[in-house]
């Protein structure tokens, strides 16, 4: 299975919350802090879920689907 991962710049974000509908490992969720404009920015959380075995596998999805592109997808 293809690997990769993804930077999101989290002073782009606008707490659209398409990223993390679209993603298929539900690797993104909001944080529990906000930005700098006040919106609760998604951040990528696979280190929290390599238990459970997901893992990104670089679809680029999330990035595709952000309006704000603020997320970079690096594939492995
Ligand atoms: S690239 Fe695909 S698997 Fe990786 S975080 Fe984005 S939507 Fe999820
Ligand atoms: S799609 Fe983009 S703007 Fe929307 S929550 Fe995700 S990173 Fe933020």
């Amino acid at each position: 299975m293809p690997s990769g991962m993804i930077e999101i710049d989290l002073e782009l974000c606008k707490d659209c919350q398409l990223c993390i509908s679209v993603c298929p490992h539900k690797l993104i969720e909001p944080s529990e802090r906000l930005n700098q404009k006040g919106y609760r920015f998604a951040q990528f959380t696979e280190k929290n879920m390599k238990k459970e075995g997901k893992k990104c596998s670089g679809c680029s999805l999330c990035a595709i689907v952000c309006p704000e592109i603020a997320i970079e997808v690096y594939r492995g």
